[in-house]
């Protein structure tokens, strides 16, 4: 096969939402996220859909009833497919995830895929002409850790060397794909568990030959409330540890950061300074409620990842997805964290951030000091 051209680096984000801003002057829908598939080999501690996921996938609705839906979106940027795990069953691949790529590409969108890479590599390959980002979730310093984070909340585990197998696996597809030149996007969240180690997990991503590291912190929500969240100030230097550490190669990526340029504090102005002015560093603002929906395609609706009640918006069999976004962008929800400051290029805090860390701060009434070079 043929060396893939990577036509996306840390100035050329398709995801960031805030290229909406400069092409349209606003928020707009360019970015679809599809869940196929409630099916998964592993169960790992940190997953965001665990709690949802099933023996036997639904009947879902059809690639060509769902592309009739996608139709809809009349700047289709970015598209990407989240499970479960999308590559685990083959017929799900054939009747879905091949289908809705090839319609992405078509229309000139970046794709991505989520896939925690431990299936063969032949189905890979399937994909990988109508996929520009694979992205897996990392929070493993070695095998040991894969083997115990990974199933953490399976009821009935396969053997301990089963497990290290797995990883084996991953990291070789990993450097398979990456030597045909797939641009492996791999995450990390920053936890209490992961912080001690983000060095490791991240020299970990570094041999896997991954493009780009992606940091996130978690925040408390319904799938990991067993997983204490870290104080702002344990957060903060652990990123400044990582940033010392990293590897000046590798794109490091941090989303839904709970430090924003209109914060006081000294403390969070200097990290985001540092931010802004290291080289291969990004801060993505959080796509989810900026130019996002998800649709699951079993049951057709249409949501918000992240936001609850206002964030289920409508079915496909009823709404359109650009009615849908309207909808959520109207709702007194977005309204309330609908800010902007051009100086920072920051389009406001994410509703889990807010909830969490700020809540009585009127972000609305707030203003950038930091400014991005
Ligand atoms: S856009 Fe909102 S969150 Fe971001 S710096 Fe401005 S006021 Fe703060």
């Amino acid at each position: 096969m043929e060396q893939k051209e990577q036509m996306i680096f840390p100035s050329n984000d398709p995801w960031e939402p805030y290229t909406d801003i400069k092409q349209f002057g606003e928020a707009r829908l360019t970015n679809i996220e599809i869940t196929t598939t409630h099916l998964c080999n592993m169960r790992c501690e940190h997953c965001a859909v665990g709690y949802s996921l099933l023996k036997k996938d639904p009947d879902a609705f059809s690639a060509e009833r769902i592309i009739q839906s996608l139709d809809d979106v009349e700047h289709l940027r970015t598209f990407s497919i989240t499970g479960g795990e999308p590559m685990m069953s083959v017929k799900s691949i054939q009747n879905h995830v091949l289908p809705l790529l090839q319609y992405a590409k078509s229309r000139g969108a970046k794709t991505q895929i989520n896939s925690n890479l431990t299936m063969p590599f032949e189905r890979y390959e399937w994909i990988l002409p109508y996929l520009d980002v694979l992205h897996i979730s990392h929070n493993y310093g070695s095998a040991d850790d894969f083997a115990e984070i990974g199933f953490a909340v399976m009821d009935k585990k396969p053997s301990a060397e089963k497990r290290k197998a797995l990883f084996q696996t991953m990291v070789e597809n990993s450097r398979r794909l990456a030597a045909k030149g797939m641009m492996i996007s791999a995450e990390t969240m920053i936890n209490s568990r992961t912080l001690p180690h983000l060095e490791s997990i991240h020299d970990q991503i570094v041999q896997m030959q991954a493009a780009r590291h992606e940091v996130h912190p978690m925040y408390p929500t319904n799938f990991a409330d067993h997983l204490p969240v870290a104080s702002l100030d344990d957060i903060r230097s652990g990123i400044h540890r990582l940033l010392d550490h990293k590897d000046p190669d590798m794109w490091v990526l941090f989303g839904t950061l709970p430090f924003y340029p209109c914060n006081d504090d000294a403390a969070d102005q200097a990290l985001i300074e540092r931010l802004f002015n290291e080289q291969n560093v990004t801060v993505r603002n959080d796509p989810d409620g900026q130019s996002r929906v998800n649709i699951n395609i079993f049951s057709g609706d249409i949501h918000v990842t992240d936001f609850t009640a206002e964030g289920q918006l409508g079915n496909i069999e009823t709404d359109s997805l650009e009615g849908a976004f309207r909808k959520w962008r109207d709702s007194k929800t977005a309204q309330a964290l609908n800010c902007h400051c051009p100086a920072a290029e920051c389009l406001g805090p994410n509703l889990l951030v807010k909830q969490a860390y700020y809540p009585d701060t009127d972000f609305t009434k707030r203003k950038a000091k930091v400014t991005k070079p």
